[in-house]
């Protein structure tokens, strides 16, 4: 059986290989261990193996793990949709929020996050593949959300999140993820201090190194299929 351990040396063996390939450097990309549906031990046991970031997506799941992790030096992004009645507790337990599509739940995490907290990190979705299903601001609205965000008090507009269309194809998984870096490239002369690309899972980091990203969110790479 392969370790959690075991598991983040061999994905953080694919990082520096695609960054290698791109001509990259691998320590421009973060490691976000994607722990939903995992229990608090598995994120143990990842920390004890030099892991520091952890995504989760359902809010009632993440709260309980970040109550029985407290001891640690953790840092929590919420990735999943999130509902504007239940900001809330995330304005007060997360750093990071990769899920805006919408101006009121900026808003809301802004009015919320305690004084006593540094500002919240926001990434802004993408609905990059044009996907009715899937959230994620419109790319074109994508410049108006952006200068909304950025005007809020107390969060941080970080850069740019993306959930491409799944797909087995190279080339098509690509052309997504160098759409984002358009986007962000173009993003970024608007506002010069956005420097997070958040793109890439566990079966499409490669692609998504090679075009740019900063972030690849591994679940299944570090902890395991989920049921
Ligand atoms: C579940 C999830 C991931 C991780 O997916 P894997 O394929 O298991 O690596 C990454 N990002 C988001 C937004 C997710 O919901």
């Amino acid at each position: 059986m392969t370790t959690i351990a075991e598991r983040i040396i061999q994905a953080k063996s694919r990082v520096a290989n695609a960054a290698r390939s791109a001509d990259r450097n691998a320590e421009e990309i973060t490691l976000l261990a994607v722990s939903k549906t995992k229990p608090a031990d598995d994120i143990r046991a990842a920390f004890e193996a030099g892991q520091s970031d952890f995504g989760e997506n359902y809010l009632q799941e993440a709260l309980d793990k970040i109550d029985q992790l407290q001891d640690l030096p953790l840092t929590w992004h919420f990735i999943g949709p999130l509902q504007s009645n239940k900001t809330r507790p995330v304005a007060e337990h997360f750093a990071w929020v990769h899920s805006i599509d919408r101006l009121k739940i900026a808003q809301r995490l802004s009015e919320q996050r305690p004084d006593t907290l540094p500002p919240l990190n926001l990434c802004l979705q993408v609905n990059i593949s044009g996907e009715q299903s899937k959230s994620g601001v419109q790319p074109e609205n994508l410049w108006q959300l952006a200068a909304e965000v950025a005007a809020l008090p107390r969060v941080r507009l970080r850069g740019l999140m993306a959930i491409p269309a799944a797909s087995n194809d190279d080339r098509q998984q690509r052309q997504a993820f160098a759409q984002m870096c358009e986007l962000f490239i173009e993003l970024q002369r608007h506002h010069p201090h956005i420097d997070t690309l958040s793109m890439g899972m566990s079966g499409d980091l490669e692609a998504a190194i090679a075009e740019g990203s900063t972030l690849v969110r591994l679940g299944t790479a570090l902890f395991g299929a989920r049921q």
